[in-house]
C-alpha cells in the first residue's frame, strides 16, 4: 500500500493467539537517489474481519436503576439537567412590601402583634420579623436547598412513575375504581400532588409507592362492600325433626 513517494506500508498477517484477524503494518521508506530501505514504524492494526473490543462507555452511561448498593455514592453532574438550584438565600423583597426596609423590624413586631393577638401568644420560634419573607415562605415549600427537581426531572419522574403504575397497566385496567378515590391513597405535596399519590394499603402491589390517581387495585378500600347473606328460607319438609311412626295397628279404645 503506498503511503506517499517511495513510501509504502505492508501488512503481514498477526500469528498471536488472541489476535485473529489483526495485522502487522511495517511502513518502509527509501530517500530519493539512495538504494537504501529503511524501516520507518511497525504497528499493530486491527483488520475487517478482527475481535476487538466495545467502544468505551462512561460509567455515568452504564448506570441502570437498581445498579446502587450500600456505600455507593453517585455524584451529581453540576449540569445535571434533572435538577436547578434553589432558593439562594438572598430575599429581596419587591417593592412596597411589608418587609422592606421602610419598616422597620420593632415596627413590623408592632403591626403582627396587633393583628394578631392569639398568633403572637404562640411558643414560636421563628422571630416575627422573618415570618412572611421570602426566605420563610422557600423554606415552607422545601425549596431553600441547593438544588431542586427542575421541570425537566418532574416530567421525567412522573413518566417514569406513570409507567409502571399508571392508568394503562393491566392491573389499573382490570382495578374497580381509580386510587383517586381510594382511602389507602396517601397526598403528595408540591404540583405532582395533581397526579400522583402514595398507596398505604400492605396488600396492594403498590403499597409505598407512588401511583397515579388513575391507577386502582383489587385492594381499592371500597371496592368490595361485603353484602350481607341472606336469611334462609324457612324448611319446608322437616327433615331434622323425628315422627312416630307405628309398628302395628292402633290398638281398640276400651
Ligand atoms: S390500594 Fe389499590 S386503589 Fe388503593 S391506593 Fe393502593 S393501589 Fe390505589
Amino acid at each position: 500500500m503506498s503511503e506517499g513517494d517511495r513510501v509504502v506500508t505492508h501488512l503481514f498477517e498477526c500469528k498471536e493467539i488472541g489476535y485473529r484477524g489483526w495485522r502487522w503494518a511495517v511502513t518502509v521508506a527509501r530517500a530519493s537517489r539512495s538504494k537504501l530501505v529503511t524501516l520507518d514504524e511497525t504497528v499493530l492494526l486491527p483488520g475487517p474481519d478482527s475481535l476487538q473490543a466495545p467502544e468505551w462507555v462512561p460509567w455515568s452511561d452504564r448506570l441502570r436503576p437498581g445498579d446502587m448498593g450500600p456505600g455507593d455514592l453517585l455524584p451529581t453532574e453540576a449540569a445535571d439537567l434533572r435538577l436547578e438550584p434553589g432558593f439562594s438565600g438572598e430575599d429581596t423583597p419587591p417593592p412596597n412590601s411589608a418587609v422592606t426596609d421602610a419598616v422597620t423590624p420593632q415596627a413590623l413586631a408592632e403591626l403582627v402583634e396587633a393583628e394578631d393577638a392569639e398568633e403572637t401568644d404562640r411558643d414560636d420560634a421563628t422571630p416575627l420579623t422573618e415570618r412572611g419573607t421570602i426566605a420563610s415562605v422557600a423554606e415552607e415549600l422545601g425549596m431553600r436547598r441547593a438544588r431542586v427537581l427542575s421541570r425537566y426531572g418532574l416530567h421525567i419522574a412522573a413518566d417514569r412513575w406513570d409507567e409502571s403504575f399508571g392508568a394503562k397497566t393491566p392491573m389499573a385496567q382490570a382495578a374497580p375504581a381509580p386510587c383517586v378515590s381510594c382511602g389507602f391513597l396517601l397526598p403528595l405535596a408540591g404540583s405532582l400532588r395533581q397526579a400522583f399519590g402514595v398507596c398505604a394499603n400492605e396488600f396492594s402491589p403498590a403499597d409505598g409507592r407512588v401511583v397515579s390517581l388513575a391507577y386502582g387495585c383489587g385492594g381499592h378500600s371500597e371496592a368490595a362492600i361485603m353484602p350481607t347473606p341472606p336469611r334462609p328460607a324457612p324448611h319446608v319438609l322437616d327433615e331434622l325433626g323425628a315422627d312416630a311412626f307405628p309398628l302395628g295397628p292402633p290398638a281398640a279404645d276400651g
